[in-house]
């Protein structure tokens, strides 16, 4: 568990791997991706919000969400989950939410050049979100999966930035370490990744941006 400062109070950050994460702030617990192949979630504590980003697998996964969610968890999708379910509240790109004193904003999150054998984007744009999470000018940003995208120039002042790095699903670790470098947040967390070797990546990214290794 990692925390940190912000308007709001203390920020503490759990890590499950891959992409599943918990937010926990200002009394309420908030889920990203729960996977539950990387963690069993029973006895975890209830969700207050969950933040899905795309419907693969390993990023919408009932399995992961039944044993946290309640009666009035609030659950924040990307397009295509919207249809799975009516209590769902869909962003699409570029569109936001708040609920007590947290910003949560939806951004593009796509493939440009990696495909599937059918000659299909992984991650077709529109489709999947990224997300900005701010926390009274406390600002995370969850990448999803994504490649490098021209939009990544708008994400700016960040504290917190997860960036997903594995082929073919996303980025090469020289694409990671561009998007670091080009978003510069104080605190960068590779995810979703299958092998990590911080040390090499050290090498590429900025030296005032710390990379934690979890
Ligand atoms: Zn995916
Ligand atoms: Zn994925």
């Amino acid at each position: 568990m990692d925390s940190y400062k912000t308007p709001l109070g203390e920020l503490q950050i759990e890590v499950f791997g891959h992409a599943s994460l918990l937010l926990k702030i200002n009394g309420m617990n908030i889920y990203i991706d729960p996977y539950s192949e990387v963690c069993s979630f029973e006895g975890k504590p209830k969700a207050d919000a969950f933040l899905i980003t795309h419907n693969h697998y390993d990023h919408y996964d009932i399995n992961a969400i039944a044993p946290i969610e309640k009666d009035d968890s609030k659950f924040i999708v990307g397009p295509n989950v919207g249809e799975i379910d009516e209590r769902y509240i869909v962003l699409n790109n570029g569109d936001g939410i708040t609920w007590n004193g947290i910003d949560v904003t939806a951004v593009p999150s796509y493939n440009i050049n990696r495909r599937n054998e059918e000659g299909n984007h992984f991650h077709p744009k529109g489709v999947g979100n990224g997300y900005i999470i701010d926390i009274q000018g406390f600002r995370i940003y969850v990448a999803g999966d994504t490649e490098p995208i021209p939009e990544m120039s708008e994400i700016k002042d960040i504290d917190i930035a997860f960036i997903p790095k594995n082929l073919p699903y996303t980025m090469t670790d020289e694409e990671f370490i561009s998007c670091a470098n080009q978003i510069k947040p104080k605190y960068l967390y590779p995810y979703h990744y299958f092998t990590l070797d911080v040390e090499e990546l050290r090498k590429g990214v900025d030296p005032e941006i710390k990379i934690l290794d979890r």
